[in-house]
This record gives structure tokens, C-alpha cells and sequence, in this order.
């Protein structure tokens, strides 16, 4: 016989946070509706498009939140016995309100699959708002009730467990009783798995409209400039002038603060360009030591210099019909400046060790992160170099000035790493998206997209990208949610709470050394029986509490088993 354990473990997954607008269970954002506006949709939906339909798509809504509970249950109790790991199931339905779940019978093999249960519901959320809208029924009708079952429990099982109501409330039954096993073993489980799969005018309308996406992505796909997305206005404003600027052979200057993507702006411009078939060269001015630079812009003779044992090409002409990308242009030295200068009002350069002028036909885009402006100033920074290059800058806007695009970067970034790393992710959890959205972002995409491949890896197979992957110090956003404490109230330090606290007390019918005995030991376990952490936690000093736990002749070492010194 399957005995619940404690279900203060979940019951601590529940926060409030009304701040903020969002309840949360663990990092699933919830809803706190209410059952009669649940039940007047139900209504609606039946006199509207018939009792299949609305059986169906209540069964799909109770297995979604199924699946979902079963993947907490894994995340929770994934290291306790087989049992109490599945309890998560029954107790969280019970916690959501749906209905109480009494175990008859369960016996589970999840390495072989095996699957038989029985339990009792009472008090069902769904019998009550259909009998109340339909009257009593000769079928069965807790829809949603039976597809969570279904769903948490195949989850769980990682095979097709198919819960079937054998009597339900609604049909004058004092409670419903259900019954699950897989579904191969249920005579007539084709029956019900119909309302298991999508209805076929919705299934096909979103077939429908999943084709046209994916026309419309096939079509964005030749429009789409390498990896990047965005809608925000700030975006489409850059990434118009980029279109603009590929039609020509204009010089491109892309400022920008560091990671946002400068490289694949000068990509972007160079594949939608006519030079598309021809070569992209990158080369990033600070890398490179400032008696290289040259050699590797211009390229060398043999015998320019000692260790030149050869001749080699330099970046201009392996980009010679196609586009330069000068990166972090900013740190060119000076003398290479006018070098630069030079083969770009020439149209020619020469090599290290070698006067004669090489024809190059070569689209300069290049980037900056520092102000070139204030570097000419400085005296740091050519101004005649800076007016020949300034002829079409491009701004790029930091990631936090386009917040909006975030969401759909997240998901072509968890496409493209779960591609990467042979993984099944899908997506961010509620909870990791809105701390995303709240980030500030001074590495901008690359941070992003960093941040993006670690929770990919971290994420559990199947699993969602959960706010420890990508933030593991993260603090919820809203000062003090409030949480669910063990009697099932909201934990809440305002005078209200204080007097319904009070009130509880008072029926209890304990004495105040009972209850004092009662908070005292309750510190002590929290603590694992450090008494100087209990004081703390208490708000007294550690042989405040010494004295107390003497007076009260706790022994600690009954207090969860956690041995204290007294
Ligand atoms: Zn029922």
C-alpha cells in the first residue's frame, strides 16, 4: 500500500509573488484561477463544439500538466525510492486543487515498464462543475483530471500509461475510482487514445498554419543574414541600412559595443552582396602584435625581413574580389594607418619587401567598439583615415535596447547548440526567461549566446533550460515572495497573517511551553542541530538558546535525528 511522504518538499516549490505578477512553481509560472470561470469555459466549449472536442482538449490540457508535474517529480525526488518519487503526482494534483488522491493499489517497474494503479478521487474539481452545468451523467467526466494521470504517469514510466475513470462522481457515484496500465493492455484503448491526439480541424489548421511558417521561414531564410533575428525597431533600423549598403561597394563603418555582433553584420553585408561568391576575409586588428599587422594586412616578399624564408599574400589580396572585414579597427597603429590609407584611396598595396604595386579590388567593412571620433582627438586615431572609412557608419544597437528579440534569438540558439551538442532541449523554463529578459546584458548576443550553449549542456536530456543553468547566484526578482508554509497558508509577515497565525495558535490548544518547545526544536532541525545557526534563525544569542532548550529539556538529538551540544 503506497503511504504519502511529507509534502512540504513541493509545497516549498510554490511561491507567490504578487509584486511581480506571477506565482511560480519551481520555475513554471501558474495561475490562480478561478474553478467556475474554468467551468464556464468547459461550458462554452461543450455547447459550442460538442462534448468530443471539449473531452479532448481537456484531456490534452490535464497531460501537458502532467508531463510537466512528472518532470518536476524527476528534478525533486529523482534520487528517492521509485514511490515517493511517483507520490509527486497524486500530491501536486492534490496541491493544484484538482482533487483528493487516495492510492489503492500501485505496483511499478519502471526499468521493465510494468504499470498497474488504482486510486480513489474525491472531491473532483471537474465532476463538480459539469454536474453542476450538465447534471448528473451515465459517463464518466474528469477529462482533465484522467489526462494528467495519463500524462504525469507516462512521463513517469516513459512509456503510454492510459488512466481510465471506472466510476466518476458526476454519474451519482459517491467518488470517482480510476484505474491505469499501459495502454497496449486496455482492450479498448484505441477508443480512448482518440482523445489523446489533437482534434482534426484544429490539428489541421495547425498543420496548416506550420507550413505556412515554414514557408515564411524558408522565405525569411534567404532574407535572414546569417544567424540573426530581430523585430525591434532599434534592429530593423541597422539591419535596413545593412541591406542598403550590400547593394553597393560602399565602405562600411559598424560601431557597437563589444559582442554585439559586429563580425556577423559585416558577414551579413558581404553575403548579400555581389561579392557573395567571392571571398570574406576577417582580421582583427588587436590581435595581433603591432610589428605583424602589416605583414598580415599587405603580406611579405621572401627575404623581407629575417624569418620571411618565404613570400606570402596578405589579407588585401586573399580578399581581392570580395569584402575585408577589419575588425576592432580602433587598434591600428599609426604607421599602419597610413599604409591602410593609402591602398584604400589607391586601390593597391604592396607587399613587405617588395615595391611594386599589386591591383586589388577589395569592399572594406570595418568595426569599431571605441569612440574614433575622441581617438582622433586624442591623436591616437588618423583623421583622414577616419573620413574615408566614416562614409556609411552603422550603429548597432546593445542587446539591451532590443529586449524583444530576445525570446526568439533564445530559441534559434537553443536550435542551433542542441544541433551542436546532440542534445534534446526544449527551451528555457518561464522562470529563466524572465531573468533573461531582466539581464543586463554587457557582453550583449555573445553573452547571450554563451550563456545559451552553457544551459544546453547543463540541461537535463529532454528537459528545460532552468535559471540555475544560466544564472547559478540567482535571486528572484521580487523582494519577498511569499511561499506555502507546512498547514498550507501563505507565509506573509503583514499584521493579517500575524492574527490569523494567532488564531491558529489559539485553537490549537497548546500551551505557550509547548509552543515555544515546539519553534525551538523546529531551529534546531533546520539547522541540522548547529546550535549557533539555530539562534540566529531564532534571533537570540547561542547561550540564550542553550538555556532555553535546558529549561524546556529538549532533547536535541530527537530533533531530526541531528545531534547538538547543550
Ligand atoms: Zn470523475
Amino acid at each position: 500500500m503506497m503511504k504519502y511522504p511529507e509534502d512540504l518538499d513541493l509545497r516549498r516549490l510554490i511561491r507567490f509573488s504578487a509584486e511581480d505578477g506571477s506565482i511560480w512553481l519551481s520555475e513554471s509560472r501558474m495561475l490562480l484561477l478561478h474553478a467556475a470561470s474554468l467551468g464556464s469555459l468547459r461550458e462554452e466549449m461543450m455547447n459550442s463544439v460538442g462534448q468530443a472536442a471539449t473531452r479532448r482538449m481537456f484531456t490534452r490540457m490535464g497531460f501537458a500538466s502532467g508531463m510537466r508535474d512528472a518532470e518536476l517529480a524527476r528534478k525533486i525526488r529523482g534520487g528517492q525510492n521509485v514511490e515517493d518519487a511517483f507520490a509527486t503526482g497524486p500530491q501536486m494534483h492534490m496541491l493544484e486543487g484538482g482533487v483528493q488522491v487516495v492510492p489503492v493499489s500501485v505496483e511499478m517497474d519502471v526499468g521493465k515498464g510494468e504499470f498497474q494503479g488504482e486510486f480513489i478521487w474525491r472531491n473532483s474539481w471537474e465532476a463538480e462543475a459539469h454536474v453542476k452545468a450538465f447534471g448528473p451523467q451515465h459517463d464518466p467526466v474528469c477529462w482533465c483530471l484522467s489526462g494528467y494521470a495519463s500524462g504525469y504517469t507516462s512521463a513517469f514510466m516513459g512509456r503510454f500509461i492510459l488512466f481510465k475513470e471506472t466510476r466518476c462522481a458526476a454519474c451519482s457515484h459517491d467518488e470517482c475510482r480510476i484505474v491505469g496500465k499501459p495502454a497496449e493492455e486496455w482492450p479498448d484503448a484505441e477508443e480512448y487514445m482518440a482523445y489523446f491526439e489533437p482534434e482534426s480541424i484544429v490539428s489541421q489548421m495547425l498543420e496548416l498554419s506550420s507550413q505556412v511558417e515554414a514557408l515564411r521561414s524558408s522565405l525569411a531564410k534567404c532574407r535572414r543574414l546569417e544567424d540573426m533575428v530581430g523585430e525591434s525597431p532599434a534592429f530593423r533600423r541597422a539591419f535596413r541600412l545593412v541591406e542598403k549598403a550590400a547593394e553597393t561597394s560602399v565602405t562600411v563603418l559598424l560601431s557597437g559595443e563589444t559582442g554585439v555582433g559586429k563580425e556577423r553584420f559585416a558577414r551579413a553585408i558581404h553575403q548579400r552582396s555581389k561579392r557573395a561568391d567571392q571571398p570574406f576575409v576577417a582580421i582583427n586588428c588587436a590581435a595581433l602584435p603591432h610589428d605583424l599587422i602589416e605583414a598580415e594586412l599587405f603580406g611579405v616578399e621572401k627575404g623581407a625581413f629575417t624569418g620571411a624564408t618565404s613570400s606570402r599574400p596578405g589579407k588585401f589580396e586573399r580578399a581581392d574580389g570580395g569584402t575585408l572585414f577589419l575588425d576592432e579597427l580602433g587598434e591600428l597603429p599609426l604607421a599602419s594607418q597610413a599604409k591602410l590609407l593609402r591602398a584604400l584611396q589607391e586601390g593597391e598595396i604592396e607587399r613587405l619587401g617588395d615595391d611594386r604595386p599589386r591591383k586589388i579590388d577589395v569592399r572594406i567593412v570595418a568595426a569599431t567598439n571605441v569612440d574614433l571620433p575622441e581617438a582622433v582627438k586624442a591623436g591616437r586615431f588618423r583623421a583622414d583615415l577616419y573620413y574615408r572609412l566614416n562614409v556609411y557608419p552603422i550603429l548597432i544597437p546593445p542587446l539591451r535596447e532590443r529586449r524583444g528579440d530576445i525570446p526568439s534569438m533564445i530559441a534559434m540558439m537553443v536550435e542551433k547548440f542542441c544541433a551542436l551538442h546532440q542534445k534534446r532541449v526544449s527551451g528555457v523554463t518561464d522562470r529563466a526567461m524572465q531573468a533573461l529578459l531582466a539581464h543586463a546584458w554587457p557582453g550583449n548576443v555573445r553573452e547571450l549566446e554563451n550563456m545559451i550553449e552553457r544551459g544546453v549542456i547543463l540541461a537535463g536530456q529532454g528537459d528545460s533550460i532552468e535559471c540555475d543553468d544560466l544564472f547559478p547566484n540567482f535571486v528572484p526578482p521580487a523582494d519577498s515572495p511569499v511561499g506555502i508554509d507546512s498547514t498550507g497558508a501563505l507565509e506573509d509577515s503583514d499584521r493579517e497573517q500575524e492574527g490569523a497565525l494567532c488564531d491558529r495558535i489559539l485553537a490549537s490548544g497548546l500551551s505557550l511551553e509547548q509552543m515555544e518547545n515546539m519553534v525551538l526544536r523546529e531551529a534546531v532541525t533546520r539547522c541540522k542541530g548547529n546550535l549557533s545557526g539555530a539562534a540566529r534563525l531564532l534571533g537570540m544569542t547561542r547561550p540564550q538558546l542553550s538555556y532555553r532548550l535546558k529549561r524546556c529539556l529538549i532533547e536535541p538529538c530527537d530533533a531530526g535525528g541531528h545531534h547538538a551540544q547543550v
